[in-house]
């Protein structure tokens, strides 16, 4: 690595470093540098600015160098600093978990307005202190379960992975955010664990960031996604929508009466998803983010005797 000595300032190191990783080809160089910095030094981006003058010590200057490094192969940052940020709140990730994505944030809004809405319409009936059952399915790092448990304080939630890896991270994470007794952690495929668990009818809203990239489009993304995310996380079959697809009836079994499902989904994967869905007896509404794309998908079962669909 070129040009790179011990006796950096931090306004040095940064410099070096934007330098490095622009020449390595990574778009977020200028970003990169400030996070890792701020990780090593442990100050805030603002604090490194602050104390541009000191001089970094040998083993921060060590620690910079090795990251700035990883991340010139592409590793992401998330997994170099083992946190990311998601809903306002920080959360571990290993590279066992898919890292959190802003666009998800879309989902868990959703899924709040929905368990508002529930709520409100259950008002005045005896339901259990109001409670509302959730479940997160392919929960990974569990920004999605964690961050509404934050939320919904009424809420109770399965939040469920195949992989006990990631179910030890979202499990720490429940914990770091003092929401540990209302998530059970639930290890299986998609919503099987539920079924034992005499909850078949009773769910109220499940929500679903399940893979949905199409196998022959994990080539083309990102070298930081391609070669340092959990694929399993990512490979959704040759359309993208098979998890979903095996999701479906498993869901309509455990939904209770106006219980919704909530998906998140791929660009352009909205028309393909809503046929889906009507064959197999459900009526959905394609929601698009920010930018326009389609993102979530909300979806409720149609039940064989209903003469129309249900409303939403
Ligand atoms: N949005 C993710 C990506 O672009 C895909 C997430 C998923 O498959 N659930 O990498």
């Amino acid at each position: 690595m070129r040009n790179f000595h011990e006796n950096f300032t931090l306004k040095a190191a940064l410099g070096w470093a934007r330098g490095y990783l622009r020449r390595c080809g990574v778009e977020s160089a200028a970003l990169d540098a400030e996070v890792l910095l701020a990780h090593v030094t442990g100050l805030d981006r603002a604090g490194l600015y602050r104390e541009s003058g000191r001089t970094l010590t040998s083993r921060e200057a060590e620690a910079y160098r090795r990251l700035v490094a990883r991340r010139g192969q592409r590793e992401p940052v998330a997994y170099l600093t083992g946190k990311k940020e998601f809903m306002g709140l920080e959360f571990a990730v290993s590279p066992a978990v898919l890292i959190p994505r802003p666009e998800t944030e879309l989902l868990v809004e959703k899924a709040c307005a929905l368990a508002g809405e529930l709520v409100s319409e259950r008002s005045g009936l005896p339901v259990a202190g109001g409670e509302l059952l959730l479940a997160d399915v392919g929960t990974g790092c569990g920004a999605i379960a964690v961050s509404l448990a934050v939320f919904l304080p009424a809420a109770r939630i399965y939040a469920i992975d195949c992989s006990p890896a990631a179910l030890e991270v979202a499990e720490k994470n429940a914990r770091r955010h003092g929401v540990a007794e209302r998530i059970s952690f639930l290890q299986g495929d998609l919503l099987t664990p539920l079924f034992d668990l005499d909850l078949t009818g009773r769910l109220d809203l499940i929500v679903a960031n399940l893979p949905y990239v199409p196998t022959a489009e994990l080539p083309g993304l990102m070298p930081d996604v391609r070669r340092y995310e959990p694929l399993s996380a990512l490979d959704g079959g040759p359309d993208g929508l098979w998890p979903y697809r095996r999701l479906l009836p498993q869901a309509r079994r455990c939904l209770a009466e106006r219980g919704r499902l909530l998906m998140e989904i791929g660009a352009g994967q909205g028309e393909r998803m809503s046929r889906l869905l009507a064959d197999d007896n459900w009526s959905d509404q394609v929601i698009r983010d920010l930018a326009g794309r389609e993102r979530v998908v909300l979806a409720a079962p149609i039940k064989p005797s209903a003469a129309a669909a249900v409303p939403f």
